[in-house]
């Protein structure tokens, strides 16, 4: 984002409304540090724009200041529209692709994060029983994240053999899956959060968390995890031994738990997308499509 100096008139509105603080005043005109914007666009939405000139403003507000008045623009108003969102050229597009959520990811046609992560796995089936899902989110309002910090924690996952998901737009950004790195042209750039997504096995959930906390140890930003999986015909969750005793992460009351409603579109044991003639024609009850789903 940026300010065009001959509109800004230093009302200064644009300064509270920004996600990540990087807009400040100076010399009578706002200026956004380039490096730390996201390219969010909160502030150009917020503010709406009266479409006075900004010479006039400017004159009202010296001769307001000059009788020791003051006429304050309404706080959610940029007067003259001195905000304007460039053309960004990749790899800065990048940017606005994860914290814009009025922007699509051109790679998964989802807003956003750009990942329906499991909330859709009665479904798709991205998770069956065995595999943990492992979410790990990067980056908050006021925070951000580089690529390259995502990219750190991506290698480390990789190399204990995580299979990122595909349908993801950090996997996307990997040349190779298989490494976890991601395309070194982005590495600088920052988002306000991204996703990283990984298959996991049940089992070696303590290994990989284990080094997850080794690897946040040593970041800037922050890192949110979380596990998912299909629950077990009695509605356990398989995962909960091992996440809470082996490891010490504390599993969260603010789980997500997906009911297994949807029709899916997978065969438990086929490939995937199962042929349509193969697709069953309802969840059958007590199967594990009809009972399982994620919890997070
Ligand atoms: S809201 Fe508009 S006019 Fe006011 S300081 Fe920000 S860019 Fe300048
Ligand atoms: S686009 Fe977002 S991060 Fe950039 S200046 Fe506007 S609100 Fe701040």
């Amino acid at each position: 984002m940026r300010v065009d100096p001959a509109k800004c008139v230093g009302c200064g509105n644009c300064v509270p409304v920004c996600t990540m603080g990087v807009i400040r005043v100076e010399a009578g005109r706002a200026v956004v540090n380039e490096e730390e914007c996201v390219e969010c666009g909160t502030c150009k939405r917020f503010l709406r724009v009266e479409g006075f000139p900004a010479p006039l403003v400017r004159a009202v507000r010296a001769v307001l200041h000059t009788l020791h008045l003051a006429h304050e623009a309404p706080p959610d108003v940029c007067p003259a529209g001195a905000l304007f969102q460039p053309e960004l050229e990749w790899p800065r597009s990048v940017r606005k692709a994860f914290s814009d959520p009025t922007t699509k990811h051109a790679s998964t046609g989802i807003g956003g994060r750009g990942t329906e992560e499991i909330k859709t796995n009665d479904v798709t089936g991205r998770l069956r029983n065995g595999d943990a899902g492992l979410i790990v989110e990067m980056g908050r309002p006021g925070l951000g994240a580089r690529l390259a910090e995502l990219d750190r924690v991506a290698r480390a996952m990789a190399e204990l053999g995580a299979r990122f998901e595909s349908k993801n737009p950090v996997t996307q950004m990997m040349p190779d899956p298989a490494t976890g790195a991601l395309n070194p042209e982005v590495l600088n750039e920052k988002v306000m959060s991204a996703i990283i997504e990984m298959k996991v096995p049940v089992a070696g959930l303590p290994e990989f968390l284990g080094r997850l906390n080794e690897v946040a140890a040593g970041l800037t930003s922050v890192c949110s995890v979380a596990v998912a999986g299909r629950c077990d015909p009695d509605g356990s969750i398989p995962y909960e031994e091992i996440v809470v005793k082996e490891t010490g992460f504390p599993l969260s009351l603010t789980s997500k738990t997906n009911l297994g409603l949807g029709r899916p579109r997978f065969g438990e044991s086929g490939v995937f997308p199962t042929p349509p003639d193969a697709m069953p024609k309802a969840p059958q009850a007590g199967s594990a499509a009809a009972i399982g789903g994620d919890a997070e």
